[in-house]
């Protein structure tokens, strides 16, 4: 039996599914073949990577979901009607069948064609990277994954998995052992040990015990689209902000493109919760759903991302330079590149309690994004911090939270946080600020219960039953993979331009007659960008501009 399920009250359909007119299918016609098909033809299997993209001319096109023990009818396609969703774009293997419903015509495409296609026609770029995109959000909606994760919202792996999932745009089934006892006893019966958890199902067959980041997007295919030998003109290390500008800008100028990001495109500003500074949002938007735009921007124009891959090394001592990737230290595959544009970011600071890492992921949070603000309704929460960051977490969680109280080292938050927040958390009656305070004791069975903090002018420290901690209190740069091959400031920054001084790029060997790039790091065309950069501004339009100024001198150096 088939049964459709219903589109989300957000999705227009007519957006999700439309009909293009016939200009448009013959536009389309023309970098296709036309193609008969009988009707239970399949034309592409669940798991394979998306060769081909198919507009129906007569006849009817029907997206299967295999389900247990029967199949699930996702959406029937008619003429003028097309397939496809995100992996169009990423390559990526696809969640579903497809195979005609009817006897008909189609008109087949492949999928470089398509991409080609997508970046000369304006008109169909829009119709269909909308649809693949909001086709996309509907399979998440739906659940409809190939992915099961089981596990505990107390649990730090769990949390990581789903955030990993969550972030990379992949659709998945969450079955909470908290909640459901059913799941517990099917554990047990596989002698799961609590080690194990979160148990991952993959593909409908691999299971994966507390697997990494790395070992799902292996299982998923999330990179077997990219070739990662292959010399490019520019690779990008980092996928946040900066990266990701870079990319759009580099792959739109006609620049050959490789990304690699340790965990998922969007960086921190992924975990933002609202970004209400970013030009051109005059409502906000949030981290996550500027990472889609910008990584599917991105691939749109061409630019390849690989994803939970860490750049363990830059080989800076030969040209092409290349950057070693592979599982955090084991080393692996060599990327060889002309240019090379680090925008690795920074990381959040640690509290330095030593019981801290017992409570990370498990009351200790270090973004505050509507996932946590859903754990955390109704309950008192801690923000540790007096930047921009901790004063927008207060702000958001103040909606969902009972109290939040503000822990803030400083004597006052003028110096550090812009004067609209500052003003929103003297306003708001929910928020409690606790200045020239410090975190002293994290305590609790299994999840973060109580909480101390320690007045520094008096002395006096009070232990408050609060079962989460939002640490917002700085960053340090993600530098230490680079092995002495760039000029660093004192705190590790990578310095660029005008900031290398004559005795840093005496001690570089600065081989060239002309100065550094803005930019440029005391290496000839290696690049930083956004925090991870001396002096950055730490701001997600700042590291969007500077992706796009150092992509105008990736051409000049290419050029030299
Ligand atoms: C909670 C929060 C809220 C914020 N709100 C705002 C705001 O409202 N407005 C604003 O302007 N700014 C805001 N910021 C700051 C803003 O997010 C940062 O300035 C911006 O994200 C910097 O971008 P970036 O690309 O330089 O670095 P990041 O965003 O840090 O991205 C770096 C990326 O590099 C990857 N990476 C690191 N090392 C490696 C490696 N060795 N190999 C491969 N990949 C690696 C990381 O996984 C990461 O994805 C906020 C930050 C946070 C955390």
């Amino acid at each position: 039996m088939t049964t459709t399920v219903p589109l989300t009250r957000t999705s227009p359909v007519d957006q999700i599914y439309p009909t293009l007119a016939p200009a448009q299918v013959a536009r389309i016609a023309a970098h296709g073949r036309p193609r008969r098909v009988e009707e239970g033809e399949v034309l592409v299997q669940p798991g394979e990577r998306p060769a081909h993209f198919f507009v129906v001319v007569a006849g009817r096109i029907d997206v299967i979901r295999p389900a247990e023990g029967a199949e699930g009818l996702v959406v029937s396609f008619g003429p003028g009607m097309f397939t496809g969703e995100a992996t169009m774009l990423s390559g990526r293997r696809g969640l579903a069948q497809i195979r005609a419903g009817a006897a008909g015509e189609v008109i087949e495409v492949n999928r470089d064609d398509l991409l080609a296609l997508i970046q000369t026609d304006g008109e169909l770029s829009e119709i269909l990277m909308r649809a693949f995109i909001l086709r996309r959000v509907e399979l998440i909606a739906r659940g409809v994954g190939d992915v099961v994760v089981l596990g505990s919202s107390h649990c730090q792996g769990t949390l990581r998995v789903r955030e990993f999932l969550t972030r990379n745009g992949h659709p998945y089934t969450s079955l909470d052992l908290d909640h459901d006892p059913g799941v517990q006893e099917l554990l047990d019966h596989f002698q799961v040990r609590p080690a194990d958890v979160p148990v991952v199902i993959c593909r409908g067959d691999v299971v994966l015990r507390n697997p990494t980041n790395q070992r799902i997007a292996e299982c998923l295919g999330f990179n077997d689209a990219i070739d990662q030998t292959k010399i490019r003109d520019v690779v990008i290390v980092g996928g946040g902000p900066a990266g990701l500008a870079a990319a759009v800008y580099g792959a739109s100028e006609g620049l050959d493109v490789l990304v690699v990001e340790s965990n998922a495109p969007g960086g921190q500003a992924g975990g933002s919760s609202r970004i209400e500074n970013y030009l051109g949002f005059p409502m906000g938007i949030s981290g996550q759903e500027l990472a889609e735009r910008a990584y599917t921007q991105a691939q749109k124009f061409g630019a390849q991302v690989v994803i939970a891959e860490h750049a363990t090394r830059l080989a800076c001592d030969r040209k092409p330079y290349a950057i070693e990737i592979g599982n955090r230290g084991a080393g692996g595959q060599r990327v060889p590149a002309r240019t090379v544009i680090i925008a690795t970011g920074a990381q959040y600071r640690r509290l330095p309690i030593d019981s801290l890492a017992r409570f990370e992921g498990a009351g200790v949070y270090y973004a505050a994004t509507f996932m946590e603000s859903q754990l955390c309704a109704g309950d008192e929460v801690v923000v540790v911090g007096a930047g921009n960051s901790a004063g927008q977490a207060a702000v958001f969680l103040a909606q969902t939270a009972r109290r939040v109280h503000m822990v803030i080292r400083s004597e006052g938050l003028a110096e550090t946080m812009s004067r609209y927040l500052i003003r929103r958390i003297e306003d708001h009656p929910g928020i409690v600020r606790h200045l020239r305070t410090d975190i002293v004791s994290l305590e609790g069975n299994g999840h973060l219960e109580r909480v101390g903090w320690r007045d520094n002018q008096t002395g006096r420290v009070e232990t408050h039953a609060v079962r989460h901690v939002f640490a917002m209190t700085g960053a340090v740069p993600s530098t230490r993979w680079l092995g002495g091959c760039l000029a660093l400031d004192a705190k590790g920054f990578i310095k660029t331009g005008p900031d290398l001084s004559p005795e840093d790029l005496a001690a570089a060997r600065w081989p060239l007659a002309r100065a550094p790039h803005l930019l440029e790091t005391s290496l000839p065309g290696v690049f930083a960008i956004g925090d991870v950069r001396a002096g950055s501004l730490k701001r997600v339009a700042s590291a969007v501009g500077e992706g796009s100024i150092a992509v105008a001198a990736v051409h000049r150096v290419l050029a030299e």
